[in-house]
């Protein structure tokens, strides 16, 4: 049944994740119990966040499914809704509607595989979801590879939690700098670059690759040269939407909605969109 109603939710908490402010983290608790224990999602969906005379966009979940009680978004303030969003405070109303969206096949394609993540810039947040959902079900895939690039050390997301997972011996993870910068001492070098050099075996697995279109297009040239298939790649895809539920027809390419088929596509089906694409 389709809904356009939101729950309410409130403003737990805000964090601000990057050096230039541009990128927040809104940790959103649901005003309602019932509604709290109904929503039920897996890594890769989003939701529509509404504001009270602003709008209503569509945001990654960046947090797990095994998070419980809250959820977390993170939003880069790019325009007239996000811009309104960063000027809240924590305690203050606002709505979100979902969960929507297919999400990344985490008990189907992915179950048993060894899983390579690869992110850049702040497409890596349901990315983050996905990581702290398998760490959670470690048993139930192989190797875990992590792969995250951002401009500068200070536009990485989720710094604390970086440092964390570093520490685990369970979790492959390469967070790299486009350059050098003062007191980094990391990878330096763009995304493709570094996943070419991690060169992660495509027997049993699948990639999940996340990021501006640019690093899309170069990531798969190196992973293509050592054996990966387009069927074995998960994309996802941010075309503007209104009514994220595949009605409105705003997102549609060609016969496909972004919406409702996706917005995860492995990249075979990616390639079956019209040229835009
Ligand atoms: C499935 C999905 C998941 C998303 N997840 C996230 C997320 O986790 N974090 C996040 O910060 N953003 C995310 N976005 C993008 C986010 O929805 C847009 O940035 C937001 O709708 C802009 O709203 P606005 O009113 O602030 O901007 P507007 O005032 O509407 O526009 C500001 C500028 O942003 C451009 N813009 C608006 N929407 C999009 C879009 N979908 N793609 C590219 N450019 C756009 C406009 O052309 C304009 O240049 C996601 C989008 C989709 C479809």
């Amino acid at each position: 049944m389709i809904s356009y109603l939101p729950y309410p939710v409130r403003i737990d908490e805000i964090k601000v994740e990057t050096e230039d402010g541009n990128l927040k983290t809104f940790k959103l608790v649901f005003e309602n119990e019932t509604q709290r224990k109904a929503w039920k999602h897996v890594p890769g969906q989003f939701a529509m966040l509404s504001l009270a005379g602003q709008g209503e966009i569509p945001i990654g979940i960046a947090s797990s499914p095994t998070e419980e009680g809250h959820l977390l978004f993170t939003v880069n303030r790019a325009g007239k809704v996000t811009t309104a969003l960063h000027q809240m405070h924590m305690g203050e109303r606002m709505g979100v509607r979902g969960p929507l969206g297919n999400g990344f096949p985490i008990d189907t394609d992915m179950k048993g595989k060894n899983i390579v993540i690869i992110a850049g810039g702040f497409a890596v947040t349901t990315l983050r979801a996905t990581l702290i959902y398998l760490m959670e079900h470690r048993q139930d895939y192989g190797k875990i590879t992590f792969i995250y690039g951002a401009r500068t050390p200070g536009m990485l997301l989720y710094q604390n939690e970086l440092q964390e997972w570093a520490k685990r011996d369970d979790v492959d993870l390469h967070i790299t700098v486009d350059r050098e910068a003062p007191g980094w001492d990391g990878l330096v070098g763009f995304v493709p670059t570094i996943a070419g050099q991690v060169a992660p075996s495509p027997e049993n697995s699948v990639a999940l690759i996340c990021g501006p279109p640019i690093m899309i297009k170069f990531t798969m040239p190196p992973l293509e040269k050592i054996g990966w298939t387009d069927d074995q790649v998960y994309l996802s895809l941010e075309n503007r939407m209104k009514c994220g539920e595949g009605v409105c027809c705003h997102c549609n390419v060609g016969p496909t909605l972004v919406c409702k088929d996706g917005p995860v596509f492995t990249r075979t089906q990616v390639r079956k969109l019209p040229v835009e694409y």
